[in-house]
């Protein structure tokens, strides 16, 4: 007999709620061109317009300052390039531990422009070292224009940047700030107004909306064009034809990730706390990586952990999990038939706890208490009898 399914990966995509899913339908039904000027694409244009204005009033900008774009990764691209090529950036300060679309964008600014990059380090804890940062920061060469680019909750460990304090940081030394917060944005409240921030990066399907769309905050302070060539969508910052139901479907998302998020944090916080006092009772020398005796030290939705096991046992875990219906995350990347451990645990671990198992577990109101304790049953299992 199989058992039920569970899913605890929720940082690399949500289940749509059914009110997104619906609003969506209703939307597939506005056909015109919101870029058109008769009343269907006023109509169009409008459904746009209004969740726009509902994203900024969350955050507390303009609503001028939103520009709808395909998700993260677009986001990412748009505002590190557009940053170099029409800002002056000369030299960009990011992390190790960041998300492949912001490594890998940084690498190609260095290569088609010259870009400076420095990497900030990543404490033993698995933070971002903010002494470090101000370093960087202090010795940046006369003429350099910075952009510092850092994650506000890390997808693989679910570490929290102190985000006011790098702002302040940032703008002490006249740099400007981009965070990347796709994995904070409808799970953490964020007052735009009062964040030193320049530019952050969003993307619905972390929070049960549609994928395929994302927001970026640009702030007006900073005008830059858009990455795509094309119409004069999206004031100039993003050409191309908006994709109404998924606009639509992002906003209901984020409305109600923010309506309920109160009510969510604190049951997901305690599956979390279930799961961590389950674990330490059930495999006492289980690793808990980038975390402090205290939860909300890090994101409640992220939990990695590392499994007491021989290092053979390392690239079985998954698939062991995987039979038993347990999906989560390895943090790992196959490569040439190789598993190579994660380029963010590597950033702050040592060479022996990259070996044994390390896995990456992220929940959702949807999971329930008896998931994490099938879950836990499952990883003794694996831990004591393979
Ligand atoms: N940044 C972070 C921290 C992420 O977790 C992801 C998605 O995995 C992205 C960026 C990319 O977002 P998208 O999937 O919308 O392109």
């Amino acid at each position: 007999m199989s058992s039920k399914k569970i899913y605890l990966d929720h940082a690399a995509s949500t289940p749509m709620r059914p009110e997104v899913i619906q609003k969506m339908q209703q939307a597939m039904q506005t056909y015109a061109n919101p870029s058109a000027t008769h009343s269907f694409g006023r109509s169009a244009k409008a459904l746009i317009e209004k969740a726009r204005r509902n994203i900024a009033n969350e955050f507390n900008v303009s609503p001028a300052e939103i520009i709808f774009t395909s998700g993260g990764t677009e986001s990412i691209n748009s505002i590190l390039k557009c940053a170099v090529r029409d800002l002056n950036i000369t030299q960009i300060i990011t992390s190790p531990a960041e998300h492949h679309a912001v490594l890998n964008t940084v690498k190609s600014l260095e290569e088609e422009y010259g870009t400076l990059i420095a990497f900030v380090k990543i404490t033993p804890e698995g933070q971002i070292d903010l002494q470090h940062l101000e370093k960087l920061l202090s010795e940046t060469p006369q003429g350099e224009k910075t952009l510092v680019s850092l994650m506000h909750v890390n997808n693989e460990t679910g570490s929290i940047l102190p985000i006011e304090k790098v702002g302040e940081l940032c703008h002490q030394y006249g740099a400007l700030f981009h965070s990347d917060t796709v994995q904070s944005v409808g799970h953490f409240p964020l007052d735009l107004s009062q964040i030193k921030v320049d530019f952050i990066s969003c993307s619905a399907h972390k929070f049960h909306g549609p994928k395929g769309v994302g927001f970026s905050y640009i702030s007006q302070r900073n005008k830059i064009g858009s990455l795509l060539l094309g119409g004069e969508q999206e004031r100039g910052q993003r050409a191309g034809t908006e994709a109404i139901h998924n606009i639509v479907g992002l906003e209901e998302a984020f409305l109600l990730a923010y309506q309920n998020l109160s009510k969510e944090r604190e049951y997901v916080l305690n599956l979390k706390k279930n799961f961590i006092s389950l674990l330490k009772k059930n495999i006492p020398e289980v690793r808990f990586n980038a975390q402090s005796d205290d939860p909300l030290h890090s994101a409640y939705t992220i939990i990695n952990i590392g499994l007491p096991t021989d290092a053979k046992k390392t690239e079985i875990a998954m698939v062991y999990l995987d039979m038993k219906n347990i999906a989560c995350s390895r943090g790992s990347a196959c490569q040439s038939g190789a598993y190579q451990p994660s380029h963010v645990l590597r950033s702050f671990l040592p060479e022996n706890e990259l070996k044994t198992p390390n896995l990456r577990f992220s929940f959702s109101h949807f999971n329930t208490p008896e998931e994490i304790e099938k879950t836990v049953e499952t990883l003794k299992e694996f831990v004591n009898t393979l």
